[in-house]
């Protein structure tokens, strides 16, 4: 008998359930400190984000979490309620994606040009 390995992400932040907790929500506000959460290497924001975990079937009813991930990783079974919690907002820079996004046009259009720079087939 083999058993599936799977990280232990702990109880729902919605309806603090244990079965199923299989989805990370990333929110757009810092976590608590010390908190290792979501990050981007596009935009280069550091991983400060506040993460929620949810049961499938909260995800399915679209629930709203109360809880966010406390503790230091997202593998961290401690919560801490949003009932107060301070929200530093946390998100993208929109302005690096843009940036990022025209860089892969412009490395787009040149592998389009180099395909058609060879009309012998
Ligand atoms: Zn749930
Ligand atoms: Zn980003």
């Amino acid at each position: 008998m083999s058993e599936e390995v799977r990280e232990d992400l702990g109880n729902c932040c919605a309806c603090l359930g244990t079965q199923n907790v299989n989805n990370i929500m990333c929110m757009p506000f810092e976590g608590p400190p010390g908190f290792q959460g979501w990050g981007c290497m596009i935009c280069g924001i550091p991983t400060r984000g506040a993460i929620a975990v949810l049961c499938d079937t909260c995800v399915e009813l679209g629930a709203v979490p109360r809880y966010i991930v406390g503790g230091r990783f997202v593998s961290s079974t401690m919560r801490v309620t949003l009932d107060g919690f301070e929200r530093k907002a946390f998100d993208h820079i929109e302005a690096r994606h843009a940036e990022y996004d025209r860089i892969e046009l412009i490395e787009d259009a040149l592998s389009d040009l180099d395909a058609e720079d060879f009309p012998f087939h």
